[in-house]
């Protein structure tokens, strides 16, 4: 007899949402995580200082609370101690370095037009018209966010009847830049908004990604953003509690190192240290593509062309460059009291300083002058450090390999200082040395140290390009969230929608509760 039901490796938020999914149906599940503690890329540490609270990895909780099963799971994760705290006023600024107050997006949808419109009147106007036309997709995107991808001649046969929809089609096709300089004007509106864009990580470029863009607008005035209290660990920690409170399992220090197979199917997982756990009805693995095919399975028992698609997965070349600061008092921008009010900034220069930074990254150079982001969430959230002091989160994206040769391991410290906190210092009065009480400096290597699944550094599962989207995440035929050998599934950044503090875990969940007979649709959950 298998040990459970359902074996999941990895105990990231999305192995967690799975397995909280699963376990309401009443299977025997088990979560197999190779660090100490749970939560991977939300995971939250006292890396400078005892008492200040770091989120190592994604801190900026916005994707998840389009989950529809996520919302139905929240009330549960707060009885065990979850607590969102939400951005109502301020989100997200972008200082801007020669003058004006900078632009600020808020939850509010009239008064991010107003800071916009401080700039430029007809870039407001236009910023609104995408909010207002987010009412007609909204339905549309949440589905396809939180299902398996539909084929790509959906979106055709969706859009292309209508003059409207076909423009809309023609629209997703283009690159941020494009998008963005078809659409705005005010060279500061212009610079905010694809900073903002980027942050997925793609290159400014990039075709087909003006389609995010319709999306994350106004999806931050829609949904909100908010921040777990305590810090993002918090998530997790309280999906293992609720796990465990319902009979659950969840084995930590367990490095999963191959998935059994026999006659076609995956009966468990084997340990680094020799153990098996076998599953009954089926084993997911919530690791990356990388350790799941590459190194997961004994020679021969995956097909070659298979084989030939994980590595064809493109990881692509950028990491972030981060570090964490212990601080006296958060910083104070010179862009007056609104901007000092908002927990995060994306600080850039100019287009042109966008465009170098990023082809800086693909010669794999040092970025000279590279866009900021930089959080300070004890601003809203005093648990994460002693009283009265602060948090601050700061990073950019960096090339993996650097064309010098050097490591970001010997010239982080020097690049943080000189680009990071320098950029940060040009907008603001107090970061002098004196407010700093400690930091810590994360590199692409440290980062893949601590978590196996950032491959290479890599730290949004795969590139975000056309061929490696929606239905071809992770690869053609198998975004249906099934591996190629029987009873095996995946999830994870690596397959849809991609990475994000999503728990997108619940689809693979979904899937399995298909296929055990336990599910009709989305609607119609059937009680074992
Ligand atoms: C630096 C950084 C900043 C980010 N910022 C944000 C943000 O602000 N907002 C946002 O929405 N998203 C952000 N993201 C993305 C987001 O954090 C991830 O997409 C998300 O956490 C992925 O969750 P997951 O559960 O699928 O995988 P992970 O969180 O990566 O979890 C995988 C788990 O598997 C474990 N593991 C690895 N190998 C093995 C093995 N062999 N056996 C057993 N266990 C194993 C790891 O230890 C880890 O716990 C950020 C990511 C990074 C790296």
């Amino acid at each position: 007899m298998a040990d459970y039901d359902v074996v999941i490796a990895g105990g990231g938020h999305n192995a967690l949402a799975c397995a909280c999914l699963l376990i309401q149906k009443g299977l025997k599940v088990c979560v197999v995580e190779r660090n100490e503690s749970v939560g991977g890329g939300t995971a939250t540490r006292e890396v400078t200082l005892p008492g200040f609270k770091h989120d190592m990895f994604g801190s900026s909780h916005l994707w998840i609370h389009l989950n529809p099963d996520f919302k139905k799971l929240r009330p549960e994760l707060e009885k065990h101690g979850l607590k969102y705290i939400w951005s109502e006023g301020a989100i997200q600024g972008h200082p801007i370095s020669d003058g004006g107050d900078g632009i600020i997006i808020y939850k509010d949808i009239d008064k991010t037009c107003d800071s916009i419109a401080a700039y430029a009147a007809a870039d407001a106007r236009k910023y609104r018209e995408i909010c207002q036309e987010f009412e007609e997709i909204r339905a549309g995107v949440v589905k396809s966010m939180f299902a398996p991808p539909s084929p790509p001649s959906y979106l055709y046969q969706a859009l292309e009847k209508s003059r409207k929809g076909l423009k809309r089609l023609r629209d997703y096709q283009l690159s941020a830049k494009r998008f963005i300089f078809e659409n705005f004007q005010n060279p500061h509106v212009r610079a905010c908004l694809l900073n903002w864009a980027l942050a997925p990580q793609i290159l400014p470029d990039q075709l087909g990604t003006a389609a995010g863009i319709y999306v994350m607008i106004p999806s931050i005035h829609n949904f909100g953003q908010a921040i777990p209290e305590g810090g993002s660990q918090m998530l997790s920690n309280t999906m293992q509690k609720y796990l465990l409170a319902k009979g659950g399992s969840v084995m930590t220090g367990a490095t999963v190192s191959r998935f059994i197979v026999s006659d076609g199917t995956c009966l468990g997982v084997r340990l680094q240290d020799g153990r098996e756990i076998t599953a009954s009805h089926g084993v997911v693995s919530a690791l990356d593509p990388v350790q799941t095919f590459l190194k997961g399975f004994e020679d021969g028992v995956l097909p070659s062309d298979f084989i030939d698609m994980v590595k064809n997965y493109s990881f692509s070349n950028v990491t972030m460059q981060r570090v964490h600061y212990a601080l006296h008092e958060p910083p104070k921008f010179k862009h007056g009291a609104a901007m000092d009010e908002t927990p995060f900034q994306r600080i850039c220069g100019s287009v042109d300083d966008i465009e170098r930074h990023y082809s800086e990254i693909v010669r794999g150079i040092a970025p000279s002058n590279p866009a900021l982001w930089a959080a300070c969430w004890t601003k809203a959230d005093k648990t994460r450090a002693p009283a009265g002091k602060h948090t601050l989160a700061m990073d950019t994206f960096v090339p993996i390999d650097l064309a010098s040769g050097e490591s970001w391991e010997d010239i982080a410290e020097t690049f943080v200082r000189e680009k990071l906190l320098g950029l940060l210092r040009k907008h603001t009065t107090n970061m002098s040395d004196d407010n700093i009480l400690g930091h810590y400096v994360q590199t692409g290597p440290s980062m893949a140290r601590d978590n196996l699944c950032l491959y290479r550094g890599s730290t949004n599962g795969g590139e975000r390009t056309l061929a490696q989207m929606g239905v071809f995440r992770p690869f053609p035929n198998y975004a249906n969230y099934r591996g190629p050998v029987k009873r095996f599934y995946m999830t994870g950044p690596s397959t849809h929608p991609g990475a994000g503090i999503s728990a997108m875990g619940t689809i693979a969940a979904n899937e399995i509760m298909f296929d055990l007979g336990l599910k009709r649709d989305d609607d119609d959950d059937l009680d074992l």
